[in-house]
This record gives C-alpha cells, sequence and structure tokens, in this order.
C-alpha cells in the first residue's frame, strides 16, 4: 500500500530525477531525436512500472477531463482482452495513457517514460539504445545495426565532440540507489504496466 509519505519522497525524487536527466539528454543531445508528435516509444512496449509510481499515475488521472479517463478506461478494457488472448510470456502493447499520439498524464508518467531515449545499462551492465534507433532514430547516426552496437567508427565520422555514452538509467538502477535509500524510497516489484490492471 502506497502512503501520502511515500508520495512526498517520490516528488523529492522526481524534482532530483528531472535534473539529473536533464543534464544527460543535453549532453546526449547530438544523438536525440525525439520530437514533438512522435510517441513511438508509447505505442508497442511493456512499460515496467512499480507501486509507487503507478499510484503517482492514479493520483494523475483525478485530474483530467471525464472523456479522456473514459477513453483511458476503454483503453484499459481493451488491453485486459488482448490479454486474455495473447498469453505469451512478453506482451507489449501501446500504453492506454497515450491519447491522440500525447502522454495524457505528461507530469506523473513513470520513471522508465523519463529516462527513456537515453542509451543505457542494463541488469548485466551491457550498453543498450532505444529500440526507435531502427525508425532511424536516437542513436542511428552512430550505431552498427548489424552488431548491434554503438560504432566508434560511425562516431568518428560525424565529427561530433561529444561522445555517445550510456549512462545508469535503467529503471532497476532509478528505483533503486544512494539516493532512494537515503529518502527511504521503498518502490517494491517492478511489473509490466498490464499487471497493476489486471488486479482489479
Ligand atoms: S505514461 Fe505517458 S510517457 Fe509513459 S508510456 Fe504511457 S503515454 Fe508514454
Amino acid at each position: 500500500m502506497v502512503s501520502i509519505e511515500d508520495i512526498q519522497k517520490y516528488r523529492i525524487y522526481l524534482k532530483y530525477l528531472e535534473e539529473k536527466l536533464g543534464k544527460y539528454f543535453e549532453e546526449q543531445s547530438p544523438y536525440i531525436f525525439c520530437k514533438a508528435g512522435c510517441s513511438s516509444c508509447c505505442e508497442k512496449g511493456e512499460y515496467p512500472f512499480t507501486e509507487i509510481e503507478f499510484a503517482y499515475l492514479m493520483i494523475g488521472i483525478q485530474t483530467l477531463r471525464p472523456d479522456i479517463i473514459a477513453k483511458i478506461e476503454q483503453n484499459i478494457q481493451d488491453i485486459k482482452k488482448q490479454r486474455g488472448v495473447n498469453k505469451e510470456k512478453k506482451f507489449l502493447h501501446a500504453c492506454p495513457f497515450l491519447i491522440d499520439k500525447k502522454c495524457s498524464l505528461y507530469e506523473y508518467r513513470g520513471i522508465i517514460c523519463r529516462s527513456h531515449g537515453l542509451a543505457f545499462f542494463d541488469k548485466n551492465q551491457h550498453i543498450l539504445v532505444p529500440a526507435c534507433v531502427d525508425e532511424g532514430l536516437n542513436y542511428s547516426n552512430v550505431y552498427d545495426f548489424q552488431n548491434r552496437t554503438i560504432s566508434s567508427e560511425k562516431y568518428k565520422q560525424t565529427g561530433i565532440t561529444q561522445e555517445p555514452l550510456a549512462h545508469n538509467v535503467g529503471v532497476y538502477y532509478l528505483t533503486n540507489n544512494e539516493i532512494t535509500k537515503e529518502l527511504g524510497l521503498d518502490f517494491g516489484e517492478i511489473k509490466p504496466m498490464y499487471e497493476f490492471f489486471l488486479k482489479d
């Protein structure tokens, strides 16, 4: 159960995170092609969330217009139905909060939504880039598509001074690190977003 105190601590953490991620996005800007109107990262995914992040989204819902809430509820019902027939382990779907190609809960979005777009280290310290690299977007200007890795050769050819770098912005790290511990923030288990809907 997420308490008001948890949400207060989470808000403090989000301020810290916003500043930190803002610096990373600025530093990596030669490789970031996110732009208004592009919602590719919210159209197909699992969206790993924790209890606290999901509770914060639910607070955000209360600020929306009734017609938007109705659309979100319909999207959630559709996801539940799709999950019912689609029993494969990895279930990818559009985020139900994506309305008219925009996040309806932008201020309340999860941590993965905030860090998405940057190259990052996974749990095994492998460097990963966002899936939109295959659409000619983030990091595609320095990516070796054959070997599925950032290419130092391609980077040299760009003439860009700032190197393409991965940061520790995987959701596992961002929900469990020295700052979250200092704040006493226990995010709990990370689950695909749809699992929160199936609880009802
Ligand atoms: S909550 Fe918003 S930013 Fe996050 S996946 Fe859904 S639509 Fe995208």
